[in-house]
């Protein structure tokens, strides 16, 4: 039996609807405030122009006052430093985001960068401080990384109940794989988390009742190697030649979709999957920092 779809395009839209209320409930509570987000640009990439504006259009339909801070590519690491500083300081911004890779001439050293946003307004999530307390468990007390906690929202979409589960996670990034691990493991899986040097990815695969992957290679898990019935939540992105498409190219997942489609139980597609929650689950970060900051400094 084919497994069913988990559309992230429908979860998502939910949530973007939802948290729009939210928004309009603040407003009226509060006329004048309104969520604020900083995206934070060094250089011109096409691929982060791309994500930018995705963000930055998201935010406005729901209400959130998005600024879109670009550096050129001649900035140094002092002038991305201060330029953080002085977002972290205004108290009308509630979430900044570094736009990931940096593109600069100059050496800039993005941990550095990155652990420079406050962790009260690292919507992102990628802050030590924000990452150190989610592998410690403590979930409710900081920001969750946008792309697991995505999949997070997907895997409970099926209704399948995660503690107990045998779950894997291949790749061990700070952006995806690690903090899958984490949410995984609080949420009471038994995870095992594969990685380049893992011996036997499709044996490891085998045995997963939730399987996550982030591993940037195109259709490297096969069908073959997935559980009979198994939750398969996929957040590769990559592009392959296609001289069928106008473009000359497509977009495919990590996941080799139509035969793993076959054994798993639930699945998600590449496009329309995880992708489109990673944007609700910034958005919705950014709201639940403004709701953090109003119930600190209530304005008026
Ligand atoms: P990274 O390149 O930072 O990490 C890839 C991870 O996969 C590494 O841990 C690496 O292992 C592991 N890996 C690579 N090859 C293999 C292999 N053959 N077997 C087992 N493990 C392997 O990528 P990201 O985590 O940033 O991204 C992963 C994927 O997710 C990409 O396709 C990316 O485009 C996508 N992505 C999607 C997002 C979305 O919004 N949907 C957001 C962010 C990313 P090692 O550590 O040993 O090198």
């Amino acid at each position: 039996m084919s497994a069913q779809i988990i559309s992230g395009k429908e979860v998502s839209a939910k949530v973007r609807e939802q948290l729009k209320k939210d928004v309009e409930q603040m407003k009226s509570q509060f006329p004048d405030f309104r969520p604020g987000l900083v995206v934070l640009q060094v250089g011109d990439r096409d691929d982060s122009n791309l994500y930018i504006s995705m963000k930055l259009k998201a935010a406005a339909e729901i209400g959130i006052t998005a600024n879109h801070l670009r550096l050129p590519k001649t900035a140094t690491e002092d002038e991305v430093l201060r330029c953080i500083v002085e977002v972290n300081e205004d108290p009308s911004i509630h979430g900044l985001i570094v736009q990931l890779p940096l593109d600069s001439i100059n050496r800039i050293d993005t941990e550095k960068v990155t652990n420079a946003v406050a962790p009260e307004k690292d919507v992102d999530g990628l802050t030590s401080i924000n990452a150190g307390k989610l592998s410690r468990g403590e979930l409710g007390n900081c920001f969750l990384p946008c792309t697991p906690n995505g999949c997070m929202e997907l895997i409970r979409q099926t209704g399948v109940s995660v503690a107990g589960k045998n779950a894997v996670v291949i790749g061990r990034s700070k952006i995806v794989g690690a903090p899958m691990h984490d949410l995984l493991l609080w949420s009471h899986a038994t995870v095992t988390t594969c990685h380049s040097k893992t011996v036997d990815l499709a044996a490891e695969v085998g045995k997963a009742d939730i399987l996550v992957v982030g591993a940037g290679k195109p259709e490297m898990v096969k069908g073959e190697w997935v559980k009979k019935g198994a939750v398969v939540i996929d957040c590769g992105i990559n592009y392959i030649p296609d001289s069928t498409k106008p473009n000359g190219k497509r977009v495919v997942g990590d996941v080799h979709y139509s035969s793993a489609k076959e054994r798993a139980g639930y699945i998600t597609p590449v496009p329309g999957g995880v992708g489109p929650m990673t944007v609700a689950m910034l958005m919705q970060n950014t709201v639940e920092s403004a709701k953090r900051f109003l119930q600190t400094y209530r304005p008026g």
